[in-house]
C-alpha cells in the first residue's frame, strides 16, 4: 500500500480534470479525496500527514512521493477560484464559501485538518454543499431499461454508494412511467439508490442556489407517450 494505491481510490483523476465535470461531480471529487484523509484510511495505505502533504510513511516529504492537499489539488479551487482577486473574494463563487464556518471560504475547516489532522469538518462541509446541490433537483433515472422522471428528495451521507463512493439518497418518482408494457402512475413513489445514477437536468449551469432549475411544467413534455 502506498500513495499510488490511495490515489487510485481517493483521487483517481486530477483536480483540473474534475473541474471540467458538473458542479456536483466536482464536489464529489473533493469529498472522495477528503474521505480518504481519515486517519484509518491513511493508516491502511501506510501514509502519514506532514502539515499539508500526504506522504508514504517511509518517505520524507522532500525525498519521496507526496500529494499536497492545497488549492492545487482541489477540484473546487480549480473550477471556481478567481486568482485575480485576494482571499476571501477569490472564493466567492465556490459552493463551499457561504456554507463554511467563516461564511466566506473553507479555511476554518481546512485548517482543522492541516493543523490537527481532523478531516471531518471539511467532509461535513462538502456533504452539505453536495446536498444543497442535489436535493430538489430533477433528472432521469434508468431502471429496468426505462427512463423514469425523478426528483432527489434526500441525501444520506452515512451510506455512500458501495460501488462508486458517490452520494446515496432517496428519489421520488414524478408523474408516470412505462412499466412493462403499460403506463403506470408512479408519482410519489420513493426509492433509495446511488445518486450518480440520476442524470440531472442541466447540471453544468447555474449557481448553488438554483436548486429547482426546471419548472414542474417541463415534466409533461418529458412523459412517455401511449403504450404500444
Ligand atoms: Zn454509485
Amino acid at each position: 500500500m502506498s500513495l499510488s494505491t490511495w490515489q487510485q481510490l481517493y483521487c483517481p483523476i486530477t483536480a483540473e480534470e474534475a473541474a471540467k465535470l458538473s458542479p456536483a461531480e466536482a464536489i464529489q471529487h473533493s469529498l472522495t479525496k477528503w474521505r480518504g484523509l481519515r486517519q484509518a484510511v491513511l493508516d491502511a495505505h501506510e501514509l502519514r500527514r506532514s502539515y499539508c502533504d500526504v506522504v508514504d510513511c517511509g518517505d520524507s516529504v522532500d525525498g519521496g512521493d507526496s500529494l499536497s492537499i492545497t488549492g492545487a489539488s482541489c477540484s473546487l479551487c480549480a473550477k471556481y477560484c478567481d486568482y485575480s482577486k485576494d482571499e476571501p473574494e477569490s472564493c466567492a463563487n465556490c459552493p463551499l464559501a457561504r456554507l463554511g464556518a467563516s461564511g466566506t471560504d473553507c479555511f476554518v475547516e481546512y485548517r482543522r485538518w492541516r493543523d490537527y489532522g481532523d478531516p471531518e469538518p471539511m467532509i461535513a462541509l462538502l456533504e452539505k454543499a453536495l446536498a444543497e446541490r442535489l436535493v430538489g433537483r430533477l433528472g432521469w433515472l434508468k431502471t429496468k431499461g426505462e427512463n423514469v422522471r425523478v426528483k432527489i428528495i434526500a441525501v444520506n451521507h452515512d451510506k455512500p454508494c458501495h460501488k462508486c463512493g458517490g452520494p446515496w439518497g432517496t428519489v421520488e418518482t414524478q408523474g408516470h412511467a412505462m412499466v412493462g408494457s403499460g403506463m403506470m402512475s408512479l408519482a410519489g413513489t420513493t426509492a433509495e439508490g446511488c445518486l450518480n445514477d440520476v442524470k440531472l437536468d442541466d447540471d453544468t449551469a447555474g449557481t448553488p442556489n438554483d436548486k429547482l432549475c426546471h419548472a414542474a411544467g417541463s415534466e409533461r413534455g418529458a412523459q412517455k407517450g401511449q403504450s404500444k
